[in-house]
């Protein structure tokens, strides 16, 4: 599905037991594990070395993969039985070597999302460090920091797509909806969240048209992000995560 993920490289022929054959005796050597030295990092190997051909795609593809692990463990009746479900993440991915990360960063997604405990984009995409530029706050709400952060990862890091992603249950979208007296600071939070919503919405509605109106947001109150969407330098979407299931949807 386009993904084009990089093949892992294998060691160059070094072995653990070669390295520590002269600390072992002979009978020590004789018992040493062929151990293979993963030496991963190849002179031509760069931050943007991962990047996928088509970054939705590869977003989606590792959804996939994070539902399907999800709904095991949904269905797992002990804790074991749930780690293992969840072992299956995290070994599909592109990862690069710290040496090569310290160079820079080329995130291939920026994802605007809630705060929520729940709705952690890496695990929802099954990702690897380096691969999201990430925002978070209740609501994902495109606050002037998130805008300028998005167009720093936009600008600097030329991070070709942005999704904003509303989820299920969201704690900020039913605060908004409520007439429950808040703190001063959450009654700015919840403002823009407010400015999105009809009242006969649904409470999945709300959530749904919160993330296109924070999205909407992005290329009205910035140029940068405009700009770039307009020379197709950057693709904006907007999605909903439903936590019973794993599964986002593009909305
Ligand atoms: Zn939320």
């Amino acid at each position: 599905m386009g993904l084009n993920r990089r093949s892992f490289l294998l060691g160059s022929g070094l072995t653990a037991a070669g390295l520590v054959g002269s600390w072992l005796g002979e009978a020590d050597r004789a018992e040493a594990a062929p151990l293979k030295v993963n030496t991963a990092i190849q002179a031509d190997e760069t931050p943007r070395s991962c990047q996928p051909q088509d970054p939705l795609a590869a977003l989606l593809e590792g959804n996939e993969r994070f539902a399907a692990a999800w709904q095991s463990n949904n269905t797992a009746t002990t804790m074991a039985a749930r780690a293992e479900a969840m072992s299956s993440l995290w070994t599909k991915g592109c990862y690069l070597p710290g040496d090569t990360l310290t160079t820079g960063q080329a995130p291939w997604a920026s994802i605007l999302s809630c705060a929520d405990s729940r709705v952690s984009p890496e695990w929802i995409f099954d990702a690897a460090p380096a691969d999201l530029f990430v925002i978070r706050s209740a609501g994902n709400t495109a606050f002037d920091n998130a805008i300028a952060s998005l167009e720093f990862g936009v600008a600097t890091l030329h991070t070709p797509l942005i999704m904003v992603m509303g989820h299920s249950d969201c704690g900020a979208v039913k605060a908004a909806r409520d007439s429950a007296p808040l703190t001063p600071l959450l009654e700015q939070l919840v403002k823009p969240i407010r400015a999105s919503l009809s009242p006969e919405n649904t409470l999945a509605t709300a959530i749904k048209r919160n993330a296109g109106f924070a999205a909407k947001q992005l290329t009205q109150r910035s140029r940068v992000l405009a700009d770039a969407e307009v020379d197709g330098r950057l693709t904006i979407v907007v999605s909903y995560f439903d936590i019973r299931s794993g599964k986002v949807s593009l909305v």
